[in-house]
């Protein structure tokens, strides 16, 4: 929902500028607009509407500069007109706003006794007519400092002056916003994907912060007017993203992108300094949900099967998940009070799009996790939670569906928090220990020669089980669907208390069965289940984490540990292993492993 943009350079900004507004689309607005500076004046185009709206218009009132702002909106206050579209300008200063003014009203009273005249009903336009008051008697940073003091509520800010024609102001308090480092220019933008097309070097504002930026500097303040060093980080650029670089397969290379995708994540949603997620402007309050349903195909679904545990654990919430291609065709009782969320990582899923259209013209809240933030399903549901692990090349989902679940859980906190269903020092380890994730994955990934002498068990073979209890259970499903993707093996995910009401039939001499059993609440009943396999013949490679304590179990076939860490977060070690399971076996049989037969990224057929 809405975004913010703005560029100063040495070359004319408006056609970069309606670029970056393209890659904000993805978030739903209702308007959008773009101001730049030239020659001492300010120039605005607005239109209610999408992008190529603007976009015509700006071809018929051409407007030039070498330093502008734009914006797409959501609107809060006012309706979706013209008017009310950002930039708001006065004749010294034009901004861009993302959040609400919540002292607004009393803002503008005070503004008109001054005697500012009020062209929409916005109450961004407060903050145009505040900055272009303080100006008259202060310097700009001070104008700044005092306006953001002035303000309540949340906001990213993108701003231009008339009589600084050389620099944009950018500040945040709530709203998310990055700047990005270019060759003679500089940006800022509401994520890092509004600038990627850009750059690959961002910063993001802390909260609170603010950020003067020039087209060859730029320099960072906190809420005081002190000055503040930022890192600048790097983030992978789509070529490097569509290159295989030194791996055999796309599959291989996005396994091992993992520990990063992970850390790029947590990083987007979660502010380490105060642990808070950056969650904003979504459209609901959390009393107006009562009840989750998550709806996915394939892989995606069981990254929903295991938000389903978590969101159960964390919260009150009712939670159901399905299966797209069931859910569009059923007769489903509609809730008010329950927000529909759809897990794909192309955004494309045509059963899912299908779903996600039902709950829409029934007026549901819809939500969607997606990789690709331009896709269908990202641009018709109401809220996009994007997993940021770039392009995914490799047909059976690796590192998307580690995304996948990666934001479920940072939803599923950000409710518990809201609801007030967490204690503070309960969701203050569970950030902790997501900061701690992407080290730990990649401590999963030195499981690969235990692998490769065990995959050799499940390339001819009549059939294989993955077996496991409550957390554990998605990640069976998922080891088993990877292999049967790749492998061609018959594979079947199961959870392990189900096994003697049918499955363990067939269990026989020498099949192959993965248990997974950390040490978490289930343990001893999974370890029990792997027995009575074992008992019958089965060949057991058991994965668990670390521990002092020795598995008591005899007859183990191999056995591999992943590190520790709490037990809701143990499903994201426990699945790199399997995901080599699935690759090492299908390398062994010499198949194509990022286009296995049958098989497309984007499923865009029912
Ligand atoms: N509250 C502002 C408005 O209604 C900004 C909304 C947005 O974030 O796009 O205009």
């Amino acid at each position: 929902m809405c975004g913010i943009v703005g560029i100063t350079s040495n070359k004319q900004v408006t056609s970069s500028i309606i670029n970056s507004l393209r890659k904000l689309e993805y978030r739903g607005y209702d308007s959008a607009g773009i101001a730049t500076l030239n020659d001492g004046f300010i120039n605005e185009v607005k239109c209610e509407g999408r992008v190529d709206t603007l976009e015509k218009n700006l071809s018929k009132i051409k407007i030039e500069g070498t330093i502008g702002i734009g914006h797409v909106r959501w609107a809060t206050h006012g309706s979706p007109s013209t008017v009310n579209a950002h930039p708001h300008s006065s004749e010294k200063v034009s901004v861009v706003h993302n959040g609400i003014i919540e002292n607004s009203t009393i803002l503008k009273k005070y503004l008109i006794k001054k005697g500012h005249k009020f062209k929409s009903q916005t109450d961004t336009e407060v903050i145009v007519h505040l900055i272009t008051e303080y100006l008259k008697k202060n310097d700009l940073k001070k104008t700044i400092l005092k306006v953001l003091k002035k303000l309540h509520g949340s906001f990213a800010l993108g701003i231009i002056f008339k009589e600084q024609p050389d620099l944009i102001v950018g500040a945040r308090r709530g709203s998310p916003l990055a700047v990005g480092y270019g060759p003679n220019e500089n940006y800022l933008g509401s994520d890092s994907y509004a600038l990627k097309s850009m750059t690959n070097k961002i910063s993001y504002l802390n909260d609170g912060d603010f950020c003067i930026v020039k087209k060859d500097q730029v320099e960072f303040f906190d809420n005081k007017g002190n000055k503040v060093n930022k890192k600048i980080l790097k983030l992978s650029s789509n070529e490097q993203d569509y290159d295989k670089g030194d791996y055999k397969h796309f599959m291989a290379k996005e396994i091992e992108e993992q520990p990063t995708t992970i850390k790029n994540c947590v990083n987007e949603y979660i502010n380490k300094m105060s642990g808070d997620i950056n969650i904003f402007n979504f459209p609901w309050k959390s009393n107006e949900i009562s009840s989750i349903v998550l709806i996915g195909c394939g892989t995606a679904y069981h990254s929903c099967l295991m938000a389903k545990y978590w969101f159960e654990q964390l919260t009150n919430l009712d939670v159901g998940v399905d299966i797209a291609s069931e859910f569009r065709y059923r007769k489903n009782r509609f809730k008010k009070d329950a927000l529909y969320i759809f897990v794909s990582q192309s955004g494309e899923t045509a059963d899912t799009f299908a779903a996600l259209d039902l709950c829409n013209k029934n007026n549901m809240k819809t939500c969607s996790v997606v990789n690709v933030v331009e896709s269908s399903i990202a641009r018709e549901s109401k809220f996009v939670l994007p997993i940021h692990c770039g392009p995914e090349v490799g047909v059976a989902s690796t590192k998307a569906f580690l995304g996948q679940m990666l934001v479920l859980y940072i939803l599923c906190l950000k409710f518990a928090q809201m609801r007030k269903e967490i204690k503070k020092n309960v969701y203050m380890e569970k950030i902790k220990s997501l900061f701690l994730l992407s080290k730990l994955a990649k401590k999963s990934l030195e499981t690969d020669s235990k692998i490769q002498s065990v995959c050799s068990s499940f390339t001819d073979i009549k059939g294989s089980m993955f077996l496991g209890r409550g957390y554990s259970f998605p990640i069976a499903l998922e080891g088993a669907l990877k292999l049967k993707e790749l492998s061609y093996v018959h594979a079947e995910g199961y959870p392990a208390g189900e096994m003697k009401h049918g499955p363990l039939a067939l269990i026989e001499d020498g099949l192959p069965v993965v248990v997974l059993a950390p040490r978490d609440e289930y343990y001893k009943k999974t370890i029990s289940n792997m027995q009575e396999v074992i008992a019958r013949g089965a060949k057991v490679l058991l994965i668990t984490n670390k521990s002092k304590d020795e598995v008591h179990s005899e007859n183990i076939w191999e056995k591999i540990e992943v590190e520790n860490t709490s037990e809701d977060l143990l499903p994201f070690l426990l699945t790199i292993p399997l995901q080599k399971l699935a690759y090492y076996s299908a390398f062994k049989k010499g198949y194509d492993i990022d286009k296995p037969r049958n098989l497309a990224k984007s499923v865009t057929v029912e």
